[in-house]
């Protein structure tokens, strides 16, 4: 039986954040009752696409609710959502169940029932400790709020949080980075992602950049924030295992492990992205869309539901290749280089050999026990990287 991760998008936000170029809608509240329906028939659709498959019933080794604002759902909703869930997997016992929140949504009661339903782990989107920063970003949300909500969390008995935040904005010192931190690490959370911002086109804040409201952030400072940060997490006691994310001994994120392993997940909702099945696919982006198309039968083979979008199968060469930029990304663990040449029947060396000894010789790669990973030096130029593996 393969193990998959399960991804369950819930494209509803109160408002819109200014950078956010996500799949998400802040006018579509009427249409979630409808939405919810529709992601319950989507997941026992490809439950029933399964069966038919010599693997059969698929296990669920962890559930991620993203969005979105998920926390915007009733327990009513993401009760009948992960119901379908479990009556259609075989969904582990011990498996991680993620639900993304934004501070100021949540109470303790709301909490509560999270933790009845086996939510086991949350993730905030706090972004910053500043006022002016969070108003630059859009959010909803003041810092109070965030630490209130870590508060309620543990109350409500989480003992696995994650805090996502944001460097690199137009104007940020690397000082008013190192305030943020320094306001978030005594909340004592579990994990913490760092993004560095990208200015998206269609957004605010690119029309801001336009119209010369703001000014292009300065790279050299986000490098310095990310050098700032990795500093500050090592000496808080966090691991720094992913590119952008540090963790706790033991408390990585295991679903977002699952994509860079890059092993087979499930992704449902509108425009939610999946690898399974020897398919890569994505469900149609429009929520309208993926309601009405929910009403019609699956498109095709395992995991093809009938809001599949677009699809196709994966190659050989492409498998290769997404996993080196995947499994690269994995600073502590790495590129297994052992079961790359299980995997595919030749080693990594004879499929990019000229290419690692290049990143070898400008120590941006090394090797170690088996492992192919990135070096100090390759985590600042890991796009150059992973570009060279496309
Ligand atoms: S809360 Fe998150 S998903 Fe919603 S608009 Fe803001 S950044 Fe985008």
């Amino acid at each position: 039986m393969t193990a998959y991760a399960l991804y369950l998008h819930i494209p509803f936000c109160r408002q819109r954040c200014s950078y956010c170029d996500f799949n998400t809608y802040t006018t579509l509240g009427e249409l979630q009752d409808a939405y919810v329906v529709a992601l319950a028939r989507e997941i026992r659709q490809v439950g029933a696409l399964a069966a038919d498959e010599p693997a059969g019933t698929p296990a669920i080794r962890t559930i991620f609710f993203g969005g979105g604002t998920p926390s915007l759902l009733t327990t009513a909703q993401l009760e009948h959502i992960l119901t379908a869930a479990r009556e259609t997997f075989a969904v582990a016992g011990d498996a991680e169940i993620t639900l993304e929140a934004n501070p100021g949504t949540v109470s303790l009661d709301y909490l509560a029932a999270l933790r009845s339903l086996g939510v086991n782990r949350l993730s905030y989107g706090v972004q910053s400790a500043l006022p002016g920063e969070l108003a630059l970003l859009g959010r909803a949300h003041d810092f109070a709020a965030a630490v209130e909500a870590a508060r309620l969390a543990r109350a409500a008995g989480f003992d696995n949080l994650n805090l996502d935040l944001i460097y690199g904005l137009p104007g940020q010192s690397v000082d008013d980075w190192r305030r943020t931190l320094d306001a978030v690490l005594p909340l004592g959370v579990e994990h913490v992602s760092l993004y560095c911002l990208t200015i998206e086109p269609g957004t605010p804040m690119q029309r801001w950049l336009h119209n010369g409201t703001i000014q292009p952030p300065d790279p050299d400072t986000a490098a310095d924030q990310y050098e700032a940060a990795g500093a500050a997490l090592a000496g808080a006691g966090f691991e720094h295992y992913e590119i952008s994310n540090w963790a706790r001994p033991g408390r990585a994120c295991r679903h977002n492990v699952v994509y860079w392993r890059n092993e087979p997940y499930l992704g449902l909702g509108a425009g939610a992205h999946g690898l399974g099945g020897g398919y890569r696919y994505q469900v149609v982006r429009q929520p309208r869309a993926y309601v009405r198309r929910m009403a019609g039968s699956p498109v095709g083979p395992f995991p093809l539901s009938a809001a599949v979008a677009a699809y196709h199968p994966v190659g050989r060469v492409e498998a290769m290749s997404d996993t080196a930029i995947t499994q690269l990304r994995l600073l502590q663990e790495g590129l297994d280089l052992g079961a790359f040449a299980g995997r595919f029947g030749q080693t990594f060396d004879e499929v990019y050999g000229d290419t690692v000894r290049q990143l070898e010789n400008w120590d941006l790669l090394r090797r170690d026990d088996g492992h192919l990973l990135l070096t100090e030096r390759g985590r600042f130029l890991s796009n150059q990287v992973f570009y060279r593996f496309v």
